[in-house]
């Protein structure tokens, strides 16, 4: 076990190792309980370090059967070995040194999925964060970086595959019936980018020709017959390469690229160098059994994990504080290039969904924690929304503050001063204040203050003067560890709306700087006058989401829906929408609680079912409009006291009545929107489709029956189809003997597709309701769980847990006592994966006091566990007292 367990690491505390690492040398004989583990490690002592200070690396579990130096055995006394530290004293002052250490790990034993580990009979490593030091003694930080050479040793019929990071150098016969390879990675890198993956699997094989002329051959391994699902994937992979070299301008390093996908995996993918290894769910697809939305997280998967290779790889992080430094631009990075690929509008409102409903409440919680924070327990719990879409959002404000050229610019710069480099935050901001004399200094608050601002305006306009006055005042939360903060630097795309739809421009600004259409908000309070404006203007602020904040705005509805109508910015016409619809879902759900009627706001009926016809618009940008605010949006709304039920129930009111008024905008659009011939995973296909399950999902209330469901489901040619139909039979109509009907034939006909099983745990877990407990528990003793696939588990117990809200916040506590059981048994084999479900109730404290008490005693039971994680103990104790 780690003894470091409890021990918080500080940003302030930083300092490089003692000794350098020149280069690593590896060799595995591999065997599936006893993996023997040979690491040759040159260091020298770095300048100016004592010449007493001992070697100290780090480990996790391990056991050492072998310790030299320079070849010879290190006397007993001269170190101090445990199964998560290693000290040597008395190594050389001045020269450098080879240590030698063997240790016997047994990757079949592996449950954590960190290390080297068993997946689907093949060897599997994943390393980052902290996971190198499950297979070897070694400085574990990102700031130590080296070359590798990888020697891999193994049984060949069951491992005709040795694979490891950077070229093949050769390999051959090893004794009987074993067999070897050998790679070397030439490009130094930390160990959490190491790699190994060795076993029998299929091989889908491509070429990209670089800029430079150079071929790069890619490949990517799945399991044997399902090579068939890999073409997606492979395409994704060389758009990507292709559009990083357009419009960064970077090149691939290697002669080789390869992919593997395997079933166990605790995150979504992992950017190894030069060997990606993948949740399959992200790599494998078909129309039959993938939907829109999967193809679409393949493509923003694939590219991400590849733009890794700069904005990770090449330049990495110095320590894990800076983790916001690869995973925030790199998210950027993915969705620009969606963007591109698809609608960058839709593609925008999508990521402000996801953002909203997932980083907004991590934001306003006990998990807070700034984009880079400044101390942590458990670096894997710091894998998180905030360090991932906030960090993005960061980045993209600096694009927006700099415009594109400028931005262009510092990136260059960032990739030419910092290639080689660990680098930090800093580091990274200094390259977009040279390249554009820009101060950021105030901007940079944006990586320490966590929280998200809340921005409250109001608008005047002055007929007699042609003015129109803005005051604007920023309020950041309090978080914890940060009672008070600095006013920030906040970018404000906006627009002044005329009457006839055209946008004013201002003669004279004043009061504030407006460079384009961006006005900066730097104080706390601010009062800004906009000039030469010949008529009442309808102010759209914020537009194409241009600062990650909370706006309180309290504009008319009809205001709003001349913005929804007018707006040349397509994500402010969507804003509008949900800003019209949002009062109206919490006032539905406060009525709800009183017992009272529920009505909708006419205004946002006509605007919605008139945006929703309008055939000059994109579907998907359509469906985008019909998808009101979730239930966890409009609980994040209503703050605090909040009763899943009631909102649950007051929304559901609210689309009845959009349904029933718009019932034959509805029919025709179910009608209309068909997408003939063979399934394409194009954006407007999917568009199209999306739109149409959007529709079908409001006429289930208009006709309140489950017939036109069951017969979309028996109709359906495609698995997005399929599953939305199904997911609308179950969740709508749970006791009609046509959902449980579609329930089976489902399993039936995709029972040997792991994939699409966990489709089918997901949308039943999501049956909302008191019944929803009972059915969760009885499908954990289906055949098709298994408690020990991460996919499995978060399919079920997870998409149970965050997201259906009623189910799970029933008032009588007994899922959250479900859950912190299903937590102590998850953690005794995978803590990282406990950890995060656990974080489900991160918003408990915004519940209505019966339902807090109970959340806070499910709380108090796992805290109590016996042997409890470091993982889980981090996350429960913070979330019991943030
Ligand atoms: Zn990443």
């Amino acid at each position: 076990m780690r003894t470091d367990i409890g021990q918080i690491v500080h940003l302030a505390d930083y300092r490089p190792t003692d000794f350098v690492l020149e280069r690593v040398d590896l060799t595995f004989e591999l065997d599936p309980t006893e993996t023997k583990v040979e690491a040759r490690l040159i260091f020298h002592r770095r300048d100016g370090v004592d010449a007493s200070a001992p070697l100290v690396l780090d480990g996790d579990e391990l056991n050492m059967t072998g310790l030299l130096l320079d070849q010879d055995e290190i006397p007993a006394g001269l170190f101090d070995a445990s199964a998560d530290q290693l000290v040597i004293r008395d190594l050389p002052a001045a020269v450098p040194f080879e240590i030698t250490i063997t240790t016997i790990i047994n990757p079949t034993a592996n449950t954590k999925l960190m290390g080297l580990y068993r997946t689907g009979g093949i060897y599997c490593t994943q390393c980052e964060a902290e996971g190198f030091r499950r297979i070897t003694y070694f400085p574990d930080r990102p700031d130590v970086l080296a070359p590798y050479t990888v020697n891999i040793i193994a049984e060949k019929a069951p491992n005709p595959l040795l694979l490891s990071n950077g070229n093949f150098l050769g390999g051959a016969g090893y004794g009987e019936g074993k067999h070897f390879a050998a790679w070397f990675d030439p490009h130094p890198k930390p160990s959490y980018l190491f790699a190994l993956v060795a076993g029998d699997l299929g091989m889908v094989e491509d070429t990209f020709v670089t800029m430079s002329g150079r071929e790069v051959a890619l490949k990517i391994y799945v399991e044997h017959g399902k090579e068939p699902r890999v073409a997606y994937a492979m395409d994704a992979l060389k758009r990507s390469m292709k559009w990083d070299e357009e419009k960064f301008g970077r090149e691939y390093d290697l002669d080789i690229f390869m992919i593997v996908a395997v079933s166990d995996f605790n995150m979504g993918a992992m950017e190894n160098k030069g060997l990606n290894v993948f949740n399959d769910k992200y790599v494998l697809a078909d129309p039959e059994t993938a939907t829109d939305a999967d193809y679409a997280n393949i493509e923003a998967i694939i590219a991400h994990e590849y733009f890794h290779n700069w904005t990770g790889n090449r330049i990495t992080c110095r320590d894990w504080f800076q983790l916001c430094l690869k995973e925030g631009l790199t998210v950027y990075r993915d969705h620009e290039f969606s963007a591109d690929q698809r609608s960058r509008a839709v593609k925008r409102i999508a990521e402000v969904r996801h953002l909203k409903s997932e980083q907004f409440p991590e934001d306003a919680g006990p998990l807070a924690h700034p984009v880079r924070p400044t101390k942590f327990r458990e670096i894997n719990n710091f894998y998180t929304t905030t360090v991932y879409e906030k960090g993005s959002e960061v980045t993209r404000m600096i694009a927006t503050l700099l415009g594109a050229d400028l931005f262009k610019a510092g990136m260059d710069l960032y990739f030419d001063r910092h290639d080689g480099d660990a680098s930090t935050v800093e580091d990274f901001v200094k390259c977009f204040e040279d390249a554009s004399g820009r101060d950021l200094k105030q901007f940079s608050l944006w990586y320490d203050q966590a929280g998200t601002p809340l921005v409250t305006v109001s608008g005047h306009y002055d007929a007699a003067a042609s003015t129109f006055t803005l005051q604007l005042e920023q309020m950041i939360p309090a978080t914890p560890g940060q009672s008070t903060k600095e006013p920030m630097h906040i970018p404000l795309r906006m627009a002044l709306i005329l009457d006839n739809g055209s946008e004013a421009s201002p003669s004279a600004v004043s009061g504030g700087e407006l460079t384009g259409d961006v006005l900066h908000l730097t104080e706390r309070k601010q009062t800004v006058t906009f000039s030469g404006i010949s008529s009442r203007p309808v102010l759209s602020l914020n537009r194409g989401f241009s600062a990650p904040i909370n706006l309180h705005f309290d504009q008319s509805s009809a205001d709003l829906a001349h913005i929804a109508r007018h707006d040349s910015d397509w994500f402010a016409r969507w804003q509008a929408l949900t800003d019209l619809a949002l009062p109206n879902l919490m006032q539905a759900a406060r009525d709800i609680q009183l017992g009272k009627a529920v009505a909708c706001d006419p205004v946002l009926i006509a605007t919605l079912l008139e945006i929703v016809a309008d055939d000059s618009l994109e579907p998907a940008f359509r469906a985008q409009a019909l998808a009101l605010p979730g239930e966890a949006d409009i609980a994040r709304e209503l703050g605090a006291n909040n009763d899943p039920d009631a909102i649950h129930a007051g929304r559901k009111a609210i689309m009845a009545e959009i349904a029933r008024a718009g019932q034959q905008t509805f029919v025709t659009l179910y009608d209309s929107m068909q997408t003939p011939g063979a399934f394409s995973p194009d954006a407007a296909s999917a568009g199209k489709r999306a739109l149409r399950n959007s529709a079908l999902a409001y006429l289930s209330y208009a006709e309140e029956t489950p017939a036109r469901a069951a017969t979309a489901f028996a109709a359906a040619n495609n698995m997005t189809d399929l599953s939305q139909a199904l997911a609308l039979l179950a969740q709508r109509f749970p006791d009609a003997p046509e959902s449980q009907a579609a329930l089976s034939t489902f399993e039936t006909r995709f029972s040997d597709n792991a994939l699409v099983i966990d489709k089918w745990f997901s949308i039943q877990a999501l049956i909302p309701g008191e019944t929803a407990l009972a059915r969760v528990k009885t499908l954990m003793h289906s055949p098709h769980f298994i408690s020990t696939n991460p996919n499995r588990v978060r399919s079920l117990v997870g998409a149970f847990a965050f997201s259906n809200t009623t189910g799970f916040n029933r008032a009588d506590g007994a899922a959250y006592q479900f859950l912190a059981e299903q937590i102590l048994d998850i953690d005794k084999r995978n803590p990282q994966l406990a950890a995060r479900i656990l974080t489900a109730m991160r918003s408990w404290r915004s519940l209505e006091p019966v339902r807090a008490d109970h959340a806070r005693a499910a709380l108090l039971t796992i805290e109590r566990g016996a042997g409890l994680s470091g993982d889980v103990s981090d996350i429960v104790e913070r979330m019991l007292k943030g």
